[in-house]
């Protein structure tokens, strides 16, 4: 089983669609960013965690050819615009694809696509299924059950879940506050990948500071810095990162 971080950017991206690069060095690829998703890719099936704005080039990019099921983590449009993209992959074979979403996040989807989940005509029918997120999701590896828990945390205005896999990997892209009642999910993981948006403080997201203190609690064998602004540079926050601490990249792909 295999966890890709298909992207690993903040919402506009690095560089930025003005070309605004800030503190990053455009020599370096893994400055490079695309909105946050990531992929698990198991024996048997796929699974996309969000569909970000820039979700055709990260599956092309891995030459993804089939989805199996969706799940979203929350309902801000760096998170959920590349939906559209999922068409292709019902074209080919016909089956609605599960999504899986939380009450709010499903209302927004329904709203803003609602031609993704009802059929308006033959040519256009519905691509997608919403279901409910609920705190467990079994997915499929070489014949044996996969458990994705899922997890309610804090995010500015918004409530976002974080996913973990196989109480393996935790994989939390929009955070500013872990409620202290679910920590015991977070500690001693193999991975943790956390939002770690620049240097300062921010109302809706973890900044370094808060990742670092975050770290120490939860003793992941590895922890992955990820949702990254321009501010951040890959190799000058490194340089700044205990041992066990890396910036992610777009297409880091972790084997669990
Ligand atoms: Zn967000």
């Amino acid at each position: 089983m295999k966890f890709i971080i298909l992207g690993c950017g903040s919402s506009m991206g690095v560089p930025r669609p003005d070309g605004f690069f800030g503190n990053c060095d455009p020599k370096n690829k893994k400055n490079y960013r695309t909105r946050c998703s990531a992929l698990i890719k198991t024996s048997d099936e796929n699974i996309l965690i969000d569909t970000s704005p820039d979700l055709r080039q990260q599956l092309l990019r891995h030459k993804i050819k089939k989805i199996n099921k969706v799940l979203f983590s929350h309902m801000h449009g760096d998170q959920t615009h590349g939906i559209n993209d999922l068409r292709s992959f019902y074209i080919n074979d016909k089956n609605q694809i599960n999504v899986y979403a939380d009450k709010f996040t499903s209302k927004y989807l329904k709203h803003s696509f609602s031609y993704i989940f009802k059929s308006f005509s033959k040519e256009y029918p519905a691509i997608l299924k919403l279901n409910k997120l609920t705190k467990n999701i079994f997915i499929n590896n070489n014949k044996k059950k996969i458990k994705i828990k899922s997890i309610e945390v804090e995010h500015g205005k918004v409530k976002s879940n974080c996913f973990i896999i196989d109480q393996k990997l935790a994989y939390i892209s929009d955070v500013n506050k872990i409620y202290n009642k679910d920590y015991k999910y977070f500690k001693n993981l193999r991975y943790l990948i956390i939002d770690c948006l620049w240097y300062n403080v921010h109302p809706s997201h973890f900044n370094l500071d808060n990742c670092l203190s975050i770290i120490k609690k939860f003793k992941p064998k590895k922890a992955i810095l990820t949702n990254l602004s321009p501010v951040l540079d890959y190799k000058i926050l490194k340089k700044l990162l205990p041992k066990n601490v890396i910036p992610a990249h777009d297409g880091l792909t972790i084997k669990l």
